[in-house]
C-alpha cells in the first residue's frame, strides 16, 4: 500500500519518527502503489513460523489434533475465518532451488536471497542490516521465542549477520542489546564453561539489564522484566512428545505457548510496539528424523502458541500475525492404507500411542552394543507402541550398525530413512526423504497489513512489506541468482576464506 494513504500522524505514532533521527528515511510512496489496503498500521508484529512445515503436516495435524485433544487445530480455524488472508511463499535461496533455514530467515530479516548456510551476508561479504536492529531503531521492542538453540538459524536470521550460521557463539554475542527478550534452548553458546574463549554471556547479558531464567516456573510466574535471556536447555528444547512424557523435562522446560505468552507480557508494554519472532524450530527436526509423533506433537504445540498470539491480537488489533513456514521437509502425508483406503484413519490412530520420539529409540539401542533384531523390536514397541516384522527389525538392526541401506531411495539410505519406511507400513505416514523441499510453503496472516500477505510471493517480500508497513523505507543490498550463477562459477566454495 502507499504510504501517502496513511496519515503522518498515524506513521508518527506506528514509531516512523524514530527513524528520521537514525538515518534510516521513511518516503511517502507514489499512488500507484496503493493496492493492497492493509486496515491500519501495525503497532506489533508477531511472526510466527513452523520451521520445515511441509503442507501434509498441517492437513494430518488436524485429524491427529482431533483424536488426541477432541478439538481440532486452531491454524485449521483461522483458515476458515473470512478475516484471515491465506498465501504462499516461494522459498528458494541465492544457491539452490531449495532453502536452509539461515537462507529463509534472512529473506524475511533483510529482504535479500543469500547462500545456505549465510545469516544475513552476501557472497562477497557484504553485510545485511536484519530488521531486528531496523525496528530496533524505529522504537520498537525485539524479541526471539524458539524451541531450538536461541541461536539457531531461524531467529539469528531476524536479528543477526555472519557468514556461516554454525557460529552460533557469535550470534549469542550479536544479539546482546539488540534483542530484549530471548527464549528458547542453547545455553552453552552463552555459558562461559562451555564457550570456547571462556567469556561468561550470561554474566554479560546481566550487566546489561537482563534477567536471566532457566525454568520453566519463571516464565509461569508473574515476574515482567524489561529483558531476559531465557535458557532452558544446553542444547534444542526436547521434542514435546518427550516434555511430555518425562516429569524431569516438563519441571524444567517452558512450553513454546507458555513462553509466547510471557514474551507478549513483556514486549506489549512498549510504547512503540515490538516484533515478535515465535519458531516451532522441532517440526523441522522431527522431518529431519521422518518421526511421525515428533512432528505431529510438535506442530501442536506450536498451534497452543497461535492459539496465545491469536487472543493477543484479538485484544490488540493493531497487531500484524504472521503465521508461516521456511520450506518444506521431506513432506509427509498420509497414505491412502487397506481396502479402499479405510484404513488410514486406524493407522494413524497408531501415532498417538507413541511415549517418546526416535531420539528415545535410539537412546535404547545405544544402551547396549550393537543392537540385535530382538532390541530392536522391544526399543521401537516400548516407544512407539508398533509391533515390527522380524525381518523388519533386521533391517534396522543391520543399518544401526552401518550396514548399507536396502532402499532405492538414497535419500532414504540411512538410519531413520529406512526407520522412516518401516513406520509408515504400519501409522500410514510417509515421506519422500530424509531433507529440506523445494516446496511453496503456507502463510496466513491476520490483523493490521494483513493484505499485503495474500497470494504467492517470494519469501524476500516479507521484508520490505514489515517495513513499509511500519513506515520504514530501507532496502539492503542485493546479489541476483543469475550474478550468484556467475559467482559460484568463478568461486564455487560457497563460503570463500575471506569469511572466516
Ligand atoms: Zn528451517
Amino acid at each position: 500500500m502507499a504510504l501517502s494513504e496513511l496519515s503522518r500522524r498515524e506513521l508518527l505514532q506506528a514509531g516512523a519518527v524514530a527513524l528520521v533521527g537514525s538515518g534510516v528515511l521513511w518516503r511517502e510512496a507514489s499512488a500507484q502503489q496503493a493496492r493492497p489496503r492493509p486496515a491500519r498500521i501495525p503497532k506489533n508484529i508477531i511472526f510466527m513460523v513452523s520451521d520445515g512445515m511441509s503442507m501434509g503436516v498441517p492437513s494430518v495435524a488436524e485429524p491427529f489434533s482431533q483424536m488426541v485433544r477432541g478439538k481440532g487445530t486452531q491454524w485449521f480455524r483461522l483458515l476458515q475465518d473470512p478475516e484471515a488472508v491465506t498465501g504462499l511463499f516461494e522459498t528458494r535461496s541465492l544457491d539452490s532451488l531449495v532453502t536452509d533455514s539461515s537462507a529463509a530467515s534472512s529473506a524475511w530479516g533483510s529482504g535479500s536471497r543469500v547462500f545456505n548456510g549465510a545469516v544475513n551476508v552476501l557472497p562477497d561479504g557484504t553485510k545485511l542490516t536484519p530488521i531486528a536492529q531496523l525496528m530496533r531503531q524505529a522504537g520498537k521492542r525485539i524479541g526471539l521465542v524458539t524451541t531450538t538453540t536461541i541461536t539457531h538459524a531461524t531467529p539469528a536470521g531476524f536479528a543477526a549477520s555472519l557468514p556461516n550460521r554454525d557460529d552460533e557463539h557469535i550470534i549469542a554475542e550479536q544479539y546482546l542489546g539488540v534483542v530484549d527478550v530471548l527464549m528458547g534452548g542453547g545455553r552453552r553458546f552463552f555459558d562461559a564453561q562451555s564457550r570456547a574463549d571462556k567469556r561468561d554471556l550470561i554474566a554479560e547479558y546481566q550487566r546489561k539489564g537482563y534477567a536471566f531464567w532457566e525454568r520453566r516456573e519463571q516464565v509461569r510466574g508473574r515476574e515482567r522484566p524489561e529483558k531476559v535471556l531465557g535458557l532452558f536447555f544446553p542444547g534444542h528444547l526436547p521434542f514435546t512428545v518427550d516434555h511430555q512424557n518425562s516429569p524431569q523435562l516438563r519441571e524444567q522446560v517452558p512450553t513454546l505457548a507458555e513462553m509466547t505468552r510471557k514474551a507478549l507480557e513483556i514486549l506489549s508494554s512498549s510504547p512503540r510496539g515490538f516484533l515478535l519472532q515465535v519458531e516451532g524450530g522441532r517440526v523441522d527436526h522431527a522431518a529431519h528424523a521422518n518421526d511421525a509423533a515428533a512432528i505431529l506433537w510438535d506442530q501442536l504445540a506450536f498451534d497452543d502458541a497461535v492459539v496465545v498470539a491469536l487472543d493477543f491480537v484479538r485484544r490488540n488489533p493493531d497487531t500484524l500475525l504472521v503465521i508461516t513456514s521456511d520450506h518444506g521437509n521431506s513432506n509427509p502425508g498420509l497414505n491412502g492404507m487397506g481396502e479402499e483406503y479405510r484404513d488410514s484413519e486406524k493407522c494413524l490412530e497408531r501415532v498417538t500411542r507413541a511415549k517418546g520420539s526416535y531420539v528415545a529409540i535410539q537412546e535404547l539401542l545405544r544402551r547396549e552394543g550393537t543392537p540385535t533384531p530382538d532390541r530392536v523390536r522391544d526399543a521401537i514397541r516400548e516407544v512407539t507402541g508398533i509391533e515390527v516384522s522380524r525381518e523388519e527389525a533386521e533391517v534396522v538392526a543391520s543399518v544401526a550398525s552401518g550396514k548399507p541401506a536396502p532402499t532405492l531411495n538414497r535419500a532414504h539410505a540411512n538410519l531413520v530413512g529406512v526407520l522412516g519406511e518401516i513406520l509408515s507400513n504400519y501409522n500410514g505416514i510417509a515421506w519422500i526423504g530424509t531433507q529440506h523441499t523445494g516446496d511453496w510453503v503456507l502463510v496466513t496472516a491476520l490483523g493490521a497489513g494483513k493484505e499485503m500477505f495474500a497470494g504467492i510471493r517470494p519469501h524476500k517480500e516479507a521484508f520490505h512489506r514489515m517495513l513499509k508497513l511500519v513506515g520504514i523505507s530501507f532496502r539492503n543490498p542485493e546479489m541476483s541468482i543469475e550474478q550468484a550463477r556467475r559467482y559460484l562459477a568463478r568461486a564455487p566454495r560457497v563460503r570463500p576464506e575471506h569469511w572466516v
